[in-house]
């Protein structure tokens, strides 16, 4: 089987690039989730700007989904905060973490591959 085209049919890799929703970095940023404040952590806003470190505004989405569906109704962590989490922010947040998983795929793919290689030459 042709592992490398299953990969790219899968990975939706195409849409996360070309998609507008992005994870900033922004200097002295302090998570109010989980009060991380490392250089250069990523992180994650919709329009009411209630910022959060990206790991955790994945990691709820991924939870609300897992458990209510992807209804569409997924409320900005923000205490009291109404804005929704729109569809491209659900995918972007969601795929992210599936992204993730396929590049350390590719990373333990590729390595034993480069280490066959290795040993044939
Ligand atoms: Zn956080
Ligand atoms: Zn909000």
């Amino acid at each position: 089987m042709d592992h490398s085209q299953e990969i790219q049919e899968n990975s939706g890799i195409d849409t996360i690039t070309s998609r507008v929703p992005k994870s900033v970095t922004i200097d002295g940023f302090v998570c109010d989730i989980c009060c991380e404040d490392e250089p250069g952590l990523q992180t994650f806003a919709l329009k009411c700007d209630h910022r959060f470190c990206l790991d955790c505004y994945r990691h709820y989405v991924t939870q609300k989904i897992k458990e209510e569906g992807e209804s569409g109704r997924i409320q900005c962590p923000a205490d009291k905060c109404k804005v929704l989490v729109d569809s491209r922010a659900v995918t972007f947040l969601s795929n992210e973490a599936t992204l993730h998983r396929f590049v350390s795929f590719l990373i333990s793919f590729f390595g034993a591959y480069i280490l066959i290689l290795h040993q044939v030459s």
